[in-house]
């Protein structure tokens, strides 16, 4: 091994090969990883901790607890799967004390490529008693490593893709660390800091700690520099916002008589509140900054193309974002039909378009001809101009980074358009305010009349058989169904290994069902087409990883089958059954889970007995307490790396940040650490088709 040397910290921000030449030979991996600089590398931080410094021998092992054994694997057999039953990969291990057990797991067919017999690996996991032996139930495993940094102590788990192993990635990140930490300065000031700890020694303890206790210090003082580039953002805004303007859209009472009138349906009360609050705010000079929540198929849809009607009423271009072109054309679709009768000329927009047709859209628009634009971010694409932009709308803000949000309020001629956002995920108030501390939010809790309420059943992988014999029947009668297959934070590979795996299984199991599969390392016009031909009734089945969760509206889909539910958030789970009762049809929910964990069931019972979004997202803030993953999926939220939002020790440091902030802001420029730290966390712009 090459003896490491100390870096200067403006090698920091160079690519890696140039900064850390002697790791060179890494950087390719680490690239993979969306790592090409030292401050990246520092940043990239475990999602779990696994405690070895804790090894048992398997005799030591007791039931119902999760433990670590270092073993030795004897055999591996596989039992493929026959008629309903799942494949099962069966390992017998053994250990130096003469001590045996064995390891299982259920349709996962990446776990036989990464084990064999012969191979010596530390086993963690959920042990069980099975007559007279144990038996470790879908463990985790990782080969036994001579050195320090991986076994017997505090051993940090990173995501990973590519061919980057755990074993190599923890190699790099201890030397890396090694030649960075000792001039790394630190962005805060020792008042600023106040109990937390120095930045190096976070990010020290946060990779390689000595005991999991440490790690929540650390971890903090992480989050703390994540919220803080977070609200520096929105104290700019803040402050940003008193000096703009926007046009004041006055909006006639007769006018907004007559577009509500010509709804096919009556405003539910909250709805109604929605449409009022959003009449005053576009009656200001102040420009609009609403967020509109509610649960999906709450009528969001319909209080949008109010919005929309009314500002083009009142001589004002509109145009409504979505994250997807799938999602993009069912809002044109849905906003159309309504639109049209108000003699309301809108325009379909997307970078799929013909370069021929893209012309006369956007001639179509800044001629005026335009008055509602639908689409992409082909909206905010440089060659579109607005000659009278007023209002726009964002759907599913959450999945669009600020830069382009920035880009379409920087679309409005003569001022500011007001902006509206729609979520269906539901943030509750506490939070909502900590984190969109600049927006006015309202809120659609009342469903429309006449909803079909989905039932949800909580079940355990030995009702497979039974569950897939329900997809075939619902198949028979013409009905269809989403599967979503398990989530693997470990890895995006396994993860989509495994949704090709259980598409395998269902499309053997049941003959005679069309079985399609989407996941996120498809192309997006390959997804989206897959998508598309299962809402055209092509396919029976749709079995996918979350991509679906911002999701289609498939009205003939009536089972929402999830599989090792107790990994997913509870509002995530909300959210995907709610791609199912969207039409006439009796609807299910079923949440397949093998986890015996009290909170774990607990928290899916939560789901299991309330449709109510709020309810549920606020049960997830108090069942999270502590004790939350890095990394967990806080969809609707911004994208954070460190900080959870449902930790409420985080919440505290976020307020904390947000004091601080405005105070910092107020003081004029930002010392150049501190907008350094600001633009390290500037949130990565989402995929989505180019304009
Ligand atoms: P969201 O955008 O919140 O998911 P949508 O606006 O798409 O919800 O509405 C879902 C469905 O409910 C649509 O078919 C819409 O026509 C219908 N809908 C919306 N508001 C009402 C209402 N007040 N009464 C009856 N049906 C409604
Ligand atoms: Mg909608």
């Amino acid at each position: 091994m090459q003896s490491s040397r100390v870096v200067t910290p403006d090698d920091l921000d160079r690519p890696i090969r140039t900064a850390l030449p002697w790791l060179a030979r890494g950087a390719a991996g680490l690239a993979r990883l969306g790592i090409t600089t030292p401050r990246e590398a520092l940043w990239y931080l475990p999602f779990r901790y696994d405690d070895f410094s804790e090894l048992r021998t398997l005799r030591e092992l007791v039931p119902d607890e999760k433990q670590s054994a270092r073993v030795k694997v004897d055999a591996v057999r596989v039992e493929p799967g026959f008629g309903r039953r799942p494949q099962r990969v069966i390992a017998q291990l053994s250990d130096d004390d003469r001590g045996t057990a064995e390891a299982i797991w259920f349709g996962r067919r990446f776990v036989e490529r990464r084990l064999q017999a012969g191979d010596e690996v530390i086993i963690s996991g959920k042990v069980t008693e099975r007559g007279w032996h144990r038996q470790f139930t879908s463990p985790e495993f990782s080969p036994v490593g001579r050195d320090s940094v991986h076994t017997a102590r505090v051993v940090p788990i990173y995501h990973l893709s590519g061919n980057v192993t755990q074993k190599r990635l923890r190699e790099l990140l201890a030397r890396i660390l090694e030649a960075t930490l000792p001039s790394l300065g630190d962005p805060l000031t020792d008042a600023e800091r106040g109990d937390l700890p120095r930045l190096a020694d976070a990010l020290q303890t946060a990779h390689f700690p000595e005991t999991e206790a440490e790690t929540t210090p650390a971890l903090d003082r992480l989050a703390f520099d994540e919220l803080l580039a977070l609200q520096l953002g929105l104290a700019q805004a803040r402050k940003a916002r008193d000096d703009l303007q926007a046009p004041a859209i006055g909006v006639a009472d007769a006018d907004l008589v007559e577009i509500v009138g010509a709804l096919p349906f009556t405003l539910t009360g909250d709805q109604r509140a929605a449409v009022e609050a959003i009449t005053a705010d576009l009656a200001s000079q102040r420009p609009m900054r609403r967020l509109l929540q509610g649960d999906v198929g709450s009528g969001k849809t319909a209080v949008a193309a109010v919005a929309l009607a009314s500002a083009v009423r009142a001589g004002w271009q509109g145009a409504l974002m979505a994250p997807t072109e799938i999602l993009a054309r069912q809002h044109h679709v849905g906003l159309a039909a309504l639109l049209d009768r108000l003699g309301v000329r809108s325009e379909f927009l997307s970078g799929s378009l013909t370069a021929k047709r893209k012309r006369e859209i956007h001639d179509a628009i800044a001629g005026g001809m335009a008055e509602v634009v639908i689409g992409t971010h082909a909206v905010i694409s440089e060659a579109v101009e607005f000659p009278r932009l007023g209002l726009a709308i964002v759907d599913e803000q959450h999945r669009f980074g600020v830069g382009q949000r920035a880009a379409l309020q920087a679309k409005g001629a003569g001022g500011e358009p007001h902006v509206l956002a729609l979520t269906a995920t539901p943030i509750p108030r506490t939070l909502a305010l900590t984190v969109y501390g600049d927006l006015s939010i309202s809120t659609i809790r009342e469903m429309p009349p006449g909803r079909q309420p989905i039932r949800t059943e909580i079940r355990d992988r030995r009702a497979l058989p039974k569950i897939e014999a329900f997809l075939a029947s619902e198949a028979a009668e013409g009905r269809q169904s989403f599967v979503v297959a398990p989530l693997v934070v470990e890895s995006e590979a396994l993860e989509v290994a495994s949704a090709e795996a259980e598409a395998e299984r269902l499309a053997a199991a049941l003959p005679g069902v069309r079985v399609a599969l989407v996941h996120g390392q498809q192309r997006a016009d390959l997804r989206d087409a897959t998508m598309t031909a299962f809402a055209a009734g092509e396919s029976d089945v749709l079995v996918a990883t979350t991509v679906i969760e911002v999701g289609i509206d498939v009205p003939n889909a009536s089972v929402m089958l999830i599989e090792d539910a107790e990994r997913f958030g509870l509002a995530q789970l909300h959210q995907l059954r709610g791609r199912v009762g969207r039409g006439p049809h009796r609807s299910f929910c079923i949440l397949l889970s093998g986890s015996t964990d009290a909170l774990a069931l607990e928290r899916l019972d939560v789901v299991r007995g309330s449709l109510d979004g709020f309810h549920i997202a606020e049960q997830d803030l108090r069942l999270r307490g502590a004790g939350n993953l890095l990394g967990t999926r806080q969809s609707g939220l911004p994208p954070l790396k460190v900080a959870s939002l449902f930790e409420p020790r985080h919440l505290a440091l976020a307020q904390r940040a947000r004091d601080l902030a405005d105070t910092l802001v107020a003081g004029g420029e930002l010392r150049p650490e501190l907008a350094r730290l600001q633009a390290d966390f500037a949130p990565i712009e989402e995929e989505g088709d180019a304009a």
